[in-house]
């Protein structure tokens, strides 16, 4: 089967590849001149520096997976420790929670961030043995109030899960945003449960979307860059079109791999009764200042991978992310690499500002949590706009309502796939990207 694919972020990319396995003729178009959309390594002085994610979650096995498929060597942080900066400095992330939440007595009794009424209570949350659904609906705040107790559930779970998505905690879809809250249990990683957590590509995000690509053309899969699709078309049945400003392309099927409201707007013209779902779920947008030092980092924060902030200090800086700590490249080097992340669904003042006023804010911040001043020998903003898709309680439902109405109306020849389906992260991408890749085609 010919089949087109929009998008050539990591979900268009995996939806290639899955197509190309199962022996179809796919064409890629991508508006962009390089392939990877959010996937961004740039190299600095031979630093590796990601410019977007900088890992992924080995629990979803999908990305580890695909990177044994290419052959490609992982690493995993050299630096597990994590810090929360709140109104009294930093402290340790209490270890071996899911996601914040505890999973056994001991855990609740022992937490430092909240005091003892707060830890009884959240003992009591896990002595209640299965979290019931109908405590909080799909709303993540409220079902870990409900369990755990407001205290805890801000002190330990916000700055974590709400910090992961560029959110809050309350109004996120459970299901969607932290299934192993739900379930009372992190999944178990691959190499067992001691597994590390996160995983990369030795050599850079960049380097998975490079391999995908030389092995996708190597299996003759016709991929255009700096060619945005502008409109698409069902010509009749199993017959479609995306037409590009210099060519238009047809195939059996196509396979959407944009967000939801670029999406919207290929499919406005011939799919109104979807509009208003792709047109109603927000993206929040984010900002990260990338900064190089040559000093080492103080003694105190040496074996730290990074520090997030509680929301309630008003600070601008979301996380500050060590990666001369976390990645095991940079050992033997000396310098300090940093990641300092801002913007929220709720916090758009990054936006206000221009590069210079943001990366003044954000250095000074950054010198206020890391307790230290540092001498800045290079730095980079990096703007996300409308990067992290907001999964509203009940998003699940939504999307099957979505895909009810995209099969009447197409049949079955156009499908979506992206980043707001059934979560942000890129191994729930790459299997979202796969499945729906594989149902196109059946
Ligand atoms: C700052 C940041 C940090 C993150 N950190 C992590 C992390 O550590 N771990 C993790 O797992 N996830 C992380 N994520 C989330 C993850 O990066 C994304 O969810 C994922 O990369 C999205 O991939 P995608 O292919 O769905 O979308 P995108 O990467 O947005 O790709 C969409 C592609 O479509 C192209 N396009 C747009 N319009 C058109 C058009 N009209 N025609 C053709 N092409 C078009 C774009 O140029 C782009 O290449 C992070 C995201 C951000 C922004």
């Amino acid at each position: 089967m010919k089949v087109i694919v929009a998008g050539g972020g990591i979900s268009g990319l995996a939806s290639s590849w899955e197509l190309m396995r199962l022996g179809h003729e796919v064409t890629l178009l991508e508006q962009d001149v390089q392939l990877g959309g959010k996937l961004q390594t740039m190299m600095v002085d031979s630093i590796r520096v990601e410019l977007g994610p900088d890992s992924y979650l080995r629990r979803n096995a999908s990305a580890n997976e695909l990177l044994n498929d290419l052959g490609l060597d992982e690493i995993s942080p050299a630096a597990g420790r994590a810090l929360l900066y709140t109104s009294t400095g930093t402290q340790p992330i209490p270890a071996g929670l899911n996601l914040g939440a505890p999973t056994q007595v001991h855990q609740a009794l022992t937490n430092h961030l909240v005091p003892l009424s707060a830890r009884l209570r959240a003992a009591a949350g896990v002595l209640r043995a299965h979290m019931r659904i109908e405590e909080g609906g799909d709303d993540l705040g409220a079902i870990v109030n409900n369990r755990f107790g407001r205290r805890w559930s801000d002190a330990n779970i916000e700055p974590l899960v709400g910090g992961i998505n560029a959110n809050t905690i309350y109004g996120l879809s459970a299901r969607t945003s932290a299934p192993a809250i739900l379930a009372g249990k992190l999944p178990a990683s691959p190499g067992g449960s001691m597994g590390p957590a996160f995983g990369t590509p030795s050599t850079g995000l960049s380097t998975l979307v490079a391999h995908l690509r030389s092995e996708l053309e190597a299996g003759g899969c016709q991929i255009v860059t700096s060619s945005p699709v502008q409109s698409i078309e069902r010509i009749s049945p199993s017959n479609v079109a995306a037409s590009t400003p210099t060519e238009t392309y047809s195939g059996q099927r196509l396979l959407i791999a944009l967000p939801s409201f670029k999406s919207a707007s290929l499919l406005g013209p011939i799919f109104p009764e979807g509009l208003d779902l792709l047109r109603s779920i927000h993206y929040a947008s984010v900002s990260m200042l990338i900064a190089y030092s040559k000093q080492p980092l103080p003694p105190h924060l040496a074996k730290i991978s990074g520090v997030l902030v509680a929301r309630d200090l008003g600070l601008m800086t979301t996380a500050v992310s060590i990666a001369s700590n976390k990645w095991p490249d940079w050992t033997g080097r000396v310098g300090t690499l940093v990641r300092i992340s801002t913007g929220s669904l709720y916090d758009r003042r990054h936006l206000r500002m221009n590069d210079a006023e943001l990366r003044d804010t954000l250095l000074l911040e950054t010198s206020q949590i890391l307790g230290h001043q540092f001498d800045w020998a290079w730095d980079r903003t990096v703007r996300w706009n409308r990067s992290f898709p907001h999964f509203r309680p009940y998003h699940a439902k939504f999307i099957a309502e979505l895909d009810a109405r995209l099969l009447d109306r197409f049949h079955g020849d156009i499908a979506l796939t992206g980043s707001y389906v059934n979560g942000s992260g890129i191994p729930t991408c790459i299997a979202t990207a796969r499945s729906r890749s594989r149902q196109l085609v059946s």
